[in-house]
């Protein structure tokens, strides 16, 4: 197969290496990095970021459901995979033949994994103020039944910071109130008498804000790609992490708009002097959000070109008026480097009105990925 002809990614494997040493640095000694491959790595392709961090002596990754982690057990990733979301009983099967570690995301899904009577491997959801997944940090009684269920072995606890990203005074106290109730719960789990389980609570931005507060693992997911999820986030960190991921397509034909001519779907494009227009070979089926329609750039040739008319499912169009020398089979960079410039991935979701999170876990199917 050709590559490249079309839209495509290309990975910058050395970055990836590049940001896991700068974490590993960060964290301390004991606390392992668990990066979060959910979603196809973000987009980024989860057989080969897994893979390239197994090289590297990562050995554990959390995955959002119970298919995720067989297709990284299938391709060969050897070390712990904990699934952070709910799997349907009729999965079960899945978690004992690919050894995955089920997320026990309440009392009662304890209950259903029980009533299986198989023997589950599980980390326990501990609920410390998000309010979405895992057992009330005050139901001890209820997290102790869960650790005493003769099914369950429970290898783990965790809970999940939803404001560390924040830097007000009130975020930072929520935050803060976060990891004490996580702390309580431990310490009551240790006075009970089990002292045999993993904790770990930070995502990416708990690590580049709190890294003091590091427990067992580090579930780093959108940082470790380079990536911040908004452009101007500041973090205590301030680590010097780079970009995994470049979006790119082809230049298809490039074309003249006339003064008065209108463009696209809905003729939402209108010249308001002659214009020269390329037609780029991707659209919102492969991840680029339509509501970039008349809004944002690429890069061409070292230059920049404003998007114009309305995204395609399949082909968008771009103002290349002031770069003269554009041509068919050109590379249209979306995400990423082109001449001096560069496009980041939060530069993309700030013009879409989302974050980058959004934008990378959103790439298609469609695009080939390709190691550097
Ligand atoms: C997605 C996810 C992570 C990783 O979050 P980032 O902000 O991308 O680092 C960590 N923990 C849980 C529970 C998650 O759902």
């Amino acid at each position: 197969m050709y590559r490249k002809g079309r839209a495509w990614i290309e990975l910058n494997l050395d970055h990836l290496k590049h940001n896991m040493k700068q974490f590993r640095r960060l964290l301390p000694w004991d606390c392992a990095l668990m990066p979060a491959v959910k979603a196809n790595a973000y987009g980024h392709g989860a057989m080969l970021v897994a893979k390239t961090l197994q090289e590297q002596g990562v050995n554990a990754f959390c995955v959002a459901s119970a298919s995720e982690g067989v297709q990284l057990r299938r391709a060969g990733i050897t070390g712990e995979l904990l699934v952070l979301g709910y799997t349907h009983p009729a999965q079960f099967d899945d978690l004992i033949a690919y050894d995955l570690i089920q997320t026990v995301v309440d009392g009662n899904y304890a209950r259903e994994l029980q009533r299986d009577g198989r023997k589950f491997t599980v980390h326990v959801g501990i609920d410390t103020g998000m309010h979405r997944i895992g057992e009330r940090w005050e139901n001890m009684e209820e997290i102790l039944k869960i650790f005493r269920m003769p099914c369950l072995n429970v290898t783990g606890i965790y809970s999940h910071l939803c404001v560390s990203d924040g830097q007000s005074q009130q975020e930072r106290a929520y935050t803060m109130e976060q990891i004490h109730h996580f702390e309580y719960v431990i310490e009551e789990l240790h006075r009970q008498g089990f002292q045999d389980f993993k904790c770990h609570l930070q995502g990416s931005y708990g690590v580049l804000n709190y890294s003091q507060y590091c427990f067992d693992y580090a579930r780093i997911g959108i940082a470790f790609y380079g990536i911040y999820s908004e452009k101007n986030d500041i973090t205590n960190a301030d680590l010097d992490l780079k970009p995994v991921l470049s979006l790119k397509s082809k230049v298809v034909s490039v074309r003249n708009l006339y003064q008065g001519e209108a463009a696209g779907y809905g003729l939402a494009y209108n010249a308001d002097q002659n214009r020269r227009i390329a037609v780029l070979s991707i659209g919102y089926a492969d991840g680029v959000p339509r509501n970039l329609s008349n809004c944002g750039y690429i890069l061409c040739n070292g230059k920049m070109a404003p998007i114009v008319g309305r995204i395609c499912m399949d082909q968008m169009m771009v103002d290349v008026t002031t770069i003269p020398q554009v041509k068919p089979g050109d590379e249209a960079v979306l995400i990423g480097k082109s001449g001096g410039l560069e496009i980041r991935a939060e530069d993309m979701a700030q013009w879409a009105g989302t974050i980058s999170n959004e934008i990378v876990s959103r790439l298609g199917e469609r695009l080939e990925r390709v190691a550097e």
